[in-house]
C-alpha cells in the first residue's frame, strides 16, 4: 500500500507563512508545491495533479480574486483562500467566484488541518456515481436523500425552504456559503438582496435543531459573509 500523499499548492508571497506550512503539513503527510505569484501558482496548477489550493488573496502581480475566477475556468480543484483579518469584502467576492472556503490570518494548524480534510472530503463526494450521503454532526442528523432530519433523537418537521437551506448547507458541510449563494440557490436570482429572507429563515432553523438556538452548534454565523454548517 503506497497511497501518494495528497498534494497542496500554497499560492502564498509571504516567506514566513510558507516556512510554516512547508514543515507542518511536510508532517502531516500532505506534499506542499509552493508558488510566489498568481501566475506562477496558475502554471503549477496546470501542470501536475493538485488536491487543493491554499490561495493568499494580496499577491505580488495579481490578486487571489484573479486567480480564483482563472482556476475556476478550468478546474473544480477546492481552493481555500487565505487572508488577513478586515478583509470580508474580499473574502465574499472570492467566494462568489468560485473559491470553497477561507481561513483568517493567523490561523491555528488544526484548524487548517480540518478545512483540508473537509474540502477533500467533498471533493471525493462531488466525485460523480456518489449517492447522496447522511450528514451527521453531534446530534443532528441530515438524510438529504430521504428528506429526514433528527436533532436531540427526534425527527423534526422542517418546511420546505427550511429543508432546502439545510440540505444546501449539509452538502457543503465545514465550508461557509455566502448571503448571496445560499439566497441564489434557494431563492433564486430576483432575491440576491433579500438578506432578511435568509435572516428569518436561519432563525427558524436555529429554533428548530440547536439545543441552544443563541449560542449555536451546528448552524454557525461567519459575520459579514454568511453561513456554516459544522462538520466535526
Ligand atoms: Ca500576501
Amino acid at each position: 500500500m503506497s497511497a501518494t500523499p495528497p498534494v497542496v499548492l500554497l499560492i502564498e508571497d509571504d516567506p514566513q507563512i510558507r516556512r510554516f506550512l512547508r514543515a507542518s503539513l511536510g508532517a502531516h503527510g500532505y506534499e506542499l508545491v509552493e508558488a510566489v505569484t498568481g501566475r506562477d501558482g496558475l502554471a503549477q496548477a496546470a501542470a501536475r495533479t493538485v488536491d487543493v489550493v491554499l490561495l493568499d488573496l494580496g499577491l505580488p502581480d495579481t490578486d487571489g480574486l484573479e486567480v480564483t475566477r482563472r482556476l475556476r475556468e478550468w478546474s473544480l480543484v477546492p481552493i481555500l483562500v487565505i487572508s488577513a483579518r478586515g478583509q470580508e469584502a474580499d473574502k465574499v467576492a472570492a467566494l462568489d467566484a468560485g473559491a470553497d472556503d477561507y481561513l483568517t490570518k493567523p490561523f491555528s494548524l488544526p484548524e487548517l488541518l480540518a478545512r483540508l480534510r473537509a474540502a477533500r472530503r467533498r471533493a471525493a463526494q462531488a466525485a460523480p456515481g456518489q449517492d447522496e450521503p447522511v450528514y451527521v454532526v453531534g446530534e443532528l442528523r441530515v438524510d438529504v436523500a430521504r428528506h429526514q432530519v433528527v436533532a436531540g433523537g427526534r425527527e423534526i418537521h422542517l418546511t420546505p425552504t427550511e429543508f432546502k437551506l439545510l440540505a444546501l448547507l449539509a452538502r457543503n458541510a465545514g465550508r461557509v456559503l455566502t448571503h448571496r449563494q445560499l439566497l441564489k440557490e434557494v431563492w433564486g436570482q430576483a432575491y440576491l438582496d433579500n438578506t432578511h429572507h435568509l435572516r428569518v429563515q436561519m432563525h427558524g432553523l436555529r429554533h428548530k435543531l440547536e439545543p441552544e438556538p443563541a449560542r449555536p452548534r451546528y448552524l454557525l454565523t461567519e459575520p459579514g459573509v454568511g453561513y456554516r454548517l459544522q462538520a466535526e
